[in-house]
């Protein structure tokens, strides 16, 4: 009985104790935070809706390690990343904070593995055979993984998703790959000064879940749609999710091409 008593304090060794976070920086973020969530309030009170229907992520592409667990002390609990191996680093950097980490960009097929091992959730689902890859392993896992369905609602080259014509048909084939769970659909607005536009995007969006509800494919329905510069619009659209980098964190500083 002794003997027991000293291998289970054997067995909870400590892990080297973690930076403490920089309190001017936690302030920052704490700031950063409110601002967005007193956007997001005076926009569903426009929109006559419940602020609690929208979901806050944050998104923490570029953000360091050591910032994020300001931004934890903050109380994010949930971060969004864009790159599958960034995601994977800071994952194992925060590992005793036990974020739910949350994909949002266009994951390679040769990543579902890393991609199923990180996160919680991905919103960025576009392709059958990312459904398929991601599926296997978790299968293997023995896990299940929320998912959204990217759509491009806006057309635009540069942007990742399903052409909206070939959305019906994808979510039709969705319950074959029986780990992941639909939560809903995904998408970013064209890049434009013009709200008339970006709203489009976004009611394009909800029309699409409108149609899969009707259908019943889209699992939960939920709307993942605003960022930093449009998350009005998206709000006032039916957004139940908004991924907000910039307007929390500050500028990203530009991508090195
Ligand atoms: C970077 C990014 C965001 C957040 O953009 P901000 O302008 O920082 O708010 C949201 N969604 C996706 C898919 C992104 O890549």
């Amino acid at each position: 009985m002794l003997a027991s008593g000293a291998m289970s304090d054997a067995s909870r060794a400590l892990p080297a104790p973690a930076p403490s976070p920089d309190p001017q920086e936690v302030r920052r973020v704490t700031e950063g935070l409110a601002a967005v969530r007193a956007r997001i309030e005076a926009a569903a009170r426009t929109a006559g809706r419940d602020p609690a229907g929208v979901r806050l992520l944050a998104v923490t592409k570029t953000v360091s390690p050591a910032r994020l667990r300001a931004a934890h002390a903050a109380g994010v609990r949930q971060m969004g990343e864009n790159k599958v191996q960034e995601a994977r680093g800071k994952a194992e950097a925060l590992a005793d904070l036990g974020i739910h980490w949350v994909l949002i960009g266009h994951v390679q097929t040769n990543k579902a593995r890393d991609a199923a091992l990180v996160a919680h959730e991905v919103q960025s689902l576009d392709s059958l055979r990312l459904a398929q890859a991601l599926d296997r392993r978790l299968q293997a896992a023995g896990r299940g993984l929320d998912v959204y369905v990217q759509v491009n609602t806006s057309g635009e080259d540069s942007k990742f998703g399903l052409p909206p014509e070939q959305v019906a048909d994808f979510l039709a084939h969705l319950p074959a790959y029986q780990s992941l769970r639909v939560r809903g659909l995904m998408t970013l607005a064209a890049r434009s000064q013009d709200t008339g536009r970006v709203r489009a995007c976004f009611d394009l969006l909800r029309e699409l879940r409108d149609a899969g509800r009707q259908a019943g494919t889209v699992g939960d329905g939920l709307l993942s749609m605003g960022m930093s510069g449009d998350l009005e619009e998206a709000v006032m659209a039916g957004s139940t999710c908004v991924r907000v980098g910039q307007a929390i964190f500050g500028a990203r500083p530009a991508p090195s091409a």
